[in-house]
Order: structure tokens, then C-alpha cells, then sequence
């Protein structure tokens, strides 16, 4: 084990006073409430700008902070560029909208509220049908240590393949779901798509769904280039995914993308 003095993670600097992305905190729970739901919005942006949307496919969930059987989550049938903190809604298990104007997706739901509700641990959820993850999660085949980036995944992913294919807007496949989704934060569900969840932020949950559909990328791009790829050994893989894969690594990768977001897409805040 590294000695890390202190740090949560080894990319946090020694040396004090330099600008670094730090955790919050919170003096109130309204205040908490804001963050989550910016964020949910930030995340929402981000899926759009790396194209992920496919018509209203497509949710990302956060538990409110003070009501955590309600999760915020981004309106049915409006694009993820177009998401933004007045639009948002707050559901309960049972799908009903408790605040906001807008329909809940009902497939979204299903999925995540099983997943959430068996899951305590679990903050924040992502999903959509993705062009690699989707085409990737018909193989059935788990992420292969085969970058230093995909062994973030190693060991900590699964595959779904009960209810595969069937559209999941039965109560039963969300259970399903939430059965397989135990102490991982990724899911490939067969011949549907990629899940990500997260015990820490919303931030983390969408850095790893962008992580996963990039992976699943390079997956099918060595297929295709026919040669076997040299895999990552076990012991590096995992002392990879130590370093590279946690949570609060997630969170920081998405401190780039919610700095940039900030500073071209000022209409999230409307
Ligand atoms: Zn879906």
C-alpha cells in the first residue's frame, strides 16, 4: 500500500495553495440540494455533448438529499442538452412526479428505482443506449484489462443478461437489474446497454458512464483490428483500478468537464 499522508487519493498535491478541485461541503441540506441537482444537470449536458442521446432514451438519477426515497432525474422526452435545473423532476418509487412539471420516463425508472431502492448505498445512477456500449453489451463479454483506463473496471463491473433485450418497463426486469448491480460500479446489460452507479456523486456515476462507452470503443476497435491485445496482469490490473478507478477519482475527472460546462452553458442554471 502507498502511503498517501493524509489524501484521499494520490493525485491530490502535496504542496499546499495550489488550485485543485476539492470536495464540498455543506451548511444546509437546500444548499446540498442545489449542488446535486446542478451537477444532475452538468452530467445531463455532458451526455449530450458526447452524443449519447437517442431520442427519449436515456436517464441519470440522484437521491435528494434530505428525502433519499426521492430521486432528482433529468424529464422524459427532452433532450440532455436541452436539461436544465427548472426542468428537472423529483420522483418517487412508485414513479409519481412529487415536484416539477414534466412526465418521468417510465423504462428509466423502472430501472433505477429498483436498482436504488435495493441498493441504500447507491446515490446516483446513468444509463442510455450509447453506439459502443450498446453494441458492445450484445457480445455479452466483460471490459478486458487492456488499458491502463479499463482496468477502472476490473472486477468491478457485471454483466446482465436476464431480461436481456426485453424492453424494461416491468416492474420485475428492474428487480432483475437491481439483483446483479451488488458492491459494482458498472453494469452491461445485454443487448441493451451500459449502467453506472455511484456510492459518491452524480459526477462520479456520469465520469464513469463516459469511461465505460470509451472502453467499449476501444474494445471493438482492437476486435476489429483482428490481432489478440497483451492483457494487463491481474496483480496491475487491480493495483490499477485502485489508483485510477474509485469513486472519488470519478469526481475529479468530472471537475474538467462541469468547469467547462459552467463556463459555455450558462443556461443549465435557468
Ligand atoms: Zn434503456
Amino acid at each position: 500500500m502507498l502511503d498517501l499522508k493524509g489524501r484521499v487519493s494520490i493525485y491530490q498535491p502535496e504542496q499546499e495553495g495550489l488550485i485543485f478541485p476539492y470536495e464540498p461541503s455543506f451548511e444546509s441540506v437546500e444548499e446540498e440540494r442545489r449542488h446535486r441537482k446542478e451537477r444532475l444537470v452538468g452530467a445531463c449536458r455532458a451526455f449530450a455533448q458526447q452524443g449519447f442521446d437517442y431520442g427519449f432514451a436515456g436517464h441519470l438519477t440522484v437521491r435528494d438529499p434530505e428525502r433519499p426515497e426521492l430521486y432528482w432525474t433529468n424529464p422524459m422526452a427532452i433532450h440532455f442538452d436541452k436539461v436544465k435545473m427548472s426542468n428537472l423532476i423529483l420522483v418517487d418509487h412508485e414513479g409519481n412526479v412529487i415536484e416539477g412539471t414534466h412526465a418521468v420516463n417510465r423504462a428509466g425508472f423502472v430501472l433505477h428505482a429498483n436498482v436504488h431502492e435495493a441498493h441504500p448505498d447507491i446515490i446516483a445512477m446513468c444509463h442510455a443506449h450509447t453506439v459502443y456500449g450498446t453494441a458492445y453489451a450484445a457480445l455479452g463479454r466483460p471490459i478486458e484489462p487492456i488499458t491502463q483506463d479499463a482496468c477502472a473496471f476490473f472486477e468491478d463491473h457485471v454483466i446482465i443478461g436476464d431480461e436481456a433485450g426485453a424492453v424494461a418497463v416491468e416492474n420485475h426486469a428492474g428487480s432483475n437489474v437491481a439483483t446483479a448491480f451488488k458492491g459494482v460500479k458498472a453494469a452491461i446489460h445485454q443487448n441493451h446497454g451500459l449502467l453506472t452507479a455511484s456510492r459518491h456523486s452524480i459526477e462520479a456515476a456520469a465520469f464513469w458512464f463516459i469511461a465505460l462507452e470509451r472502453c467499449c470503443q476501444q474494445q471493438l476497435a482492437i476486435a476489429a483490428a483482428g490481432i489478440p491485445p497483451i492483457y494487463i496482469r491481474e496483480d496491475r490490473a487491480r493495483y490499477s483500478r485502485e489508483h485510477v478507478g474509485s469513486e472519488y477519482i470519478g469526481w475529479l475527472h468530472f471537475q474538467t468537464i462541469w468547469d467547462q460546462l459552467v463556463q459555455d452553458c450558462p443556461d443549465m442554471f435557468d
